[in-house]
């Protein structure tokens, strides 16, 4: 079979779900036997999304092979069996990057370069490179909304894609909004005609149209939908709002989406076995219990800034047949109000990773009232940090701190390590104390060997694993023994053993720290085995009201 794409764009506004849409056409083709990995172009200049705030663009989702990319990305692998890597998210700055790095190598001989045809060639080349041969279909979101002036290139490359690999190689869907309009009782059709013509203006004709509403549209707006935007009627669907994203994919079937694919696709498959999604939609739709987490974090503002870990969390209730009620609480508030008015009737306390001084003192109390109070306690990456440091404080009675928030600190139980071996590229790496840029942190996939007999074991159920990272500084050796002696269990190691990977206390119900983002690897239907263990051991200490 040929390999097949499938493009998807947004139209009207923002925010419709592009991401979710996209992976979910994943997950709805997987269960009808096919291979298929996902892509994201990003039309904004930034070389990378590592630099982007948390705040302004949602969380940075890292990949195996250490790249920092869109939070869509997450999505994808959540929803599909992709690992997806550097050939999965570009952005227009890498794209212009490439070009001009070929420019000033000469690589033209003297042409004009042109957005036309060089960015657009090297855009399809992008596309190309995700297009793997272990793969059927190739899914490529374009970020942003047809008519903004950044997408215009994506576009124009995506049209010019159809005429490279064959026509029938190649599906544009467009996902658009149809509102309901209360004065008037009625879901307007006008948005989406005047997306579908603005998308026809640069030539391309959407094959599918994903509507998305409050309501299941009747055949007489699909029809009309259908009339104005050229389509039949079949090929409009709509995408209703459902009570949980990993719904999509069955609601989508329901739809005949599916169908409208292979036919246009020129497919012939088998109905899509959905059963793990179903199962995976009871168990958040109708859990037997509840437990409260609390997130004690800096960027509480923007959900989306821990998107994976709030998915993770889902998917470790999931695991446990239980609801997880996450209460955001920002830090800087505990330090302001005291722990005990805000953690007092949480069942579980997650102190998620994060960068910068701010709001780091009510993190090291929640950490304290957590081991104090024997309330679980999840630590991951900065979080471990925090419990690293709080137990050097008051319990070994060091003055210690991260370098990261006090250079000046006496002892530096957290600090930037030089030099230090990985495991990767298998050489010596240097750290640069004064730059601020990715090319500092630890990122990615690395290896972490366990302890036999830790909690972190007991959850794995196997010795060895991979884990991804994204961090600057280390635990540092010099105060292993003394935290040791004292009761921190180190119980993940890299396998040279000199990067610490992982901590527990010992005499608490559950109280464990990463030094890696476990978040970025759970799945709905896998959910993380730390993530379960957690939730598990919060349920069994309940302390909220909750039933
Ligand atoms: N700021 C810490 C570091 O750089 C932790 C980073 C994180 O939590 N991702 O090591």
């Amino acid at each position: 079979m040929d390999k097949k794409f499938i493009f998807v764009t947004g139209g009207v506004l923002s925010g419709l779900g592009k991401g979710i849409a996209a992976a979910a056409i994943g997950a709805l083709l997987e269960a009808k036997g096919l291979r298929v990995t996902l892509q994201k172009l990003d039309p904004y200049l930034n070389i990378d999304p590592g630099t982007l705030s948390p705040f302004e663009h949602g969380e940075v989702y890292v990949t195996d092979d250490g790249c920092e990319t869109d939070l869509d990305l997450g999505h994808y692998e959540r929803f599909t069996h992709v690992c997806t890597s550097v050939d999965n998210n570009y952005t227009t700055g890498r794209i212009y990057n490439n070009v001009i790095t070929k420019e000033r190598r000469g690589d033209y001989l003297g042409n004009t370069v042109q957005v036309v045809p060089h960015i657009t060639d090297e855009i399809k080349e992008a596309v190309k490179s995700a297009a793997k041969d272990q793969y059927d279909v190739v899914i490529v979101e374009i970020g942003g909304t047809v008519g903004d002036i950044e997408s215009l290139p994506f576009l124009e490359a995506i049209r010019r894609f159809r005429y490279d690999v064959g026509r029938e190689n190649v599906l544009y869907v467009h996902l658009t909004l149809v509102p309901y309009i209360k004065a008037a009782g009625e879901l307007k059709s006008k948005p989406t005609q005047h997306s579908v013509k603005e998308l026809r203006e640069i030539g391309i004709q959407p094959d599918i149209l994903l509507c998305r509403s409050e309501m299941p549209l009747s055949q007489d707006v699909k029809r009309k939908i259908a009339m104005h935007c050229n389509l039949d009627d079949y090929a409009v669907v709509a995408a209703i709002d459902v009570d949980t994203v990993y719904e999509v994919p069955i609601w989508f079937r329901s739809e005949g989406l599916d169908r409208q694919i292979e036919k246009k696709l020129h497919l012939n498959l088998p109905q899509a076995d959905l059963r793990v999604w179903e199962d995976v939609v009871r168990k958040i739709k109708m859990p037997r219990q509840e437990t409260v987490i609390a997130i004690v974090g800096k960027y509480i503002g923007l959900k989306d800034a821990y998107k994976s870990l709030s998915e993770a969390l889902l998917h470790g209730g999931i695991a446990n047949d239980a609801r997880v009620v996450v209460q955001w609480v920002d830090s800087e508030e505990i330090e302001k109000k005291g722990v005990e008015n805000l953690l007092a009737e949480v069942d579980g306390i997650l102190v998620p990773g994060g960068f910068g001084n701010r709001g780091i003192e009510g993190k090291i109390m929640a950490a304290r009232y957590a081991r104090e109070k024997k309330i679980p306690y999840f630590g991951i990456c900065l979080g471990m940090q925090i419990a690293v440091i709080e137990f050097s404080r008051n319990v070994c009675g060091l003055s210690a701190n991260s370098e990261e928030f006090d250079p000046e600190a006496k002892d530096k139980v957290i600090y930037l390590m030089e030099n230090w071996y990985n495991h990767r590229t298998g050489m010596i790496e240097q750290r640069n104390k004064d730059s601020q840029m990715g090319g500092t942190m630890r990122l990615g996939a690395y290896p972490c060997v366990l302890k036999e007999g830790s909690r972190a074991m007991a959850a794995y159920g196997t010795r060895e694993l991979s884990e991804r990272h994204r961090h600057r500084y280390e635990f540092n050796n010099l105060y292993r023994d003394l935290l040791v002696s004292q009761g921190i269990e180190i119980t993940g190691l890299s396998p040279d053993g000199q990067l610490v990977e992982i901590i527990e206390i010992k005499d608490h119900p559950w109280f464990l720290g990463c030094q890696f983002h476990p978040e970025f690897k759970s799945k709905p239907i896998e959910p993380h085995p730390l993530f379960r263990a957690f939730i598990e051991a919060s349920i069994k200490e309940k302390r909220s009201l909750f039933k």
